[in-house]
């Protein structure tokens, strides 16, 4: 399937469609997952249109990579998370579900279990919250 345009995360960089913003530069943008799997769950885009990891540029992937890097230390500070898993999904058999390429920066909590996948609508004012903390240490 060709990269579709019209995907919400596109909507999202482009002003179309409301998020959680976290963070931007020239290649990327960060914004709080609506249905967090933890406390401080991030989407970290390319603001390149790719599906994933079989048609993205090494630039616009590298960038996402920079920016998971500079974002991290800002996340643990925030949440005073145990641990923190990266990931990135490719093709809904992987359980991928928005077709524009994305890192999930998920904080882990010690003796806590994860929620679902794309489950669990998160408390919007919370989000509000963390989005600003967040922000607030990124250096
Ligand atoms: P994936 O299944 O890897 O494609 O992940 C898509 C992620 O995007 C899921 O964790 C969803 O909770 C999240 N999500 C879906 N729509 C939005 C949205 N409008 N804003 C922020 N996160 C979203």
């Amino acid at each position: 399937m060709a990269y579709q345009n019209d995907n919400i995360f596109a909507k999202i960089i482009k002003g179309e469609a409301p998020s959680y913003k976290v963070y931007e530069n020239d290649d990327t943008y960060v914004m709080m997952d609506i249905m967090p799997e933890a406390e401080g769950h991030l989407l970290v885009l390319p603001k390149e249109g790719a599906e994933n990891i079989f048609d993205i540029s090494d630039e616009a992937i590298s960038a996402c990579m920079r920016t998971c890097k500079k974002i991290a230390p800002a996340l643990m500070k925030a949440t005073n998370a145990d641990g923190l898993i990266i990931s990135q999904f490719n093709h809904a058999a992987a359980g991928q579900t928005v077709f524009h390429l994305h890192c999930h920066m998920v904080p882990v909590y010690k003796g806590q279990k994860r929620q679902d996948h794309a489950r669990v609508q998160g408390n919007p004012e919370e989000l509000v919250a963390l989005a600003k903390e967040i922000a607030s240490y990124i250096e």
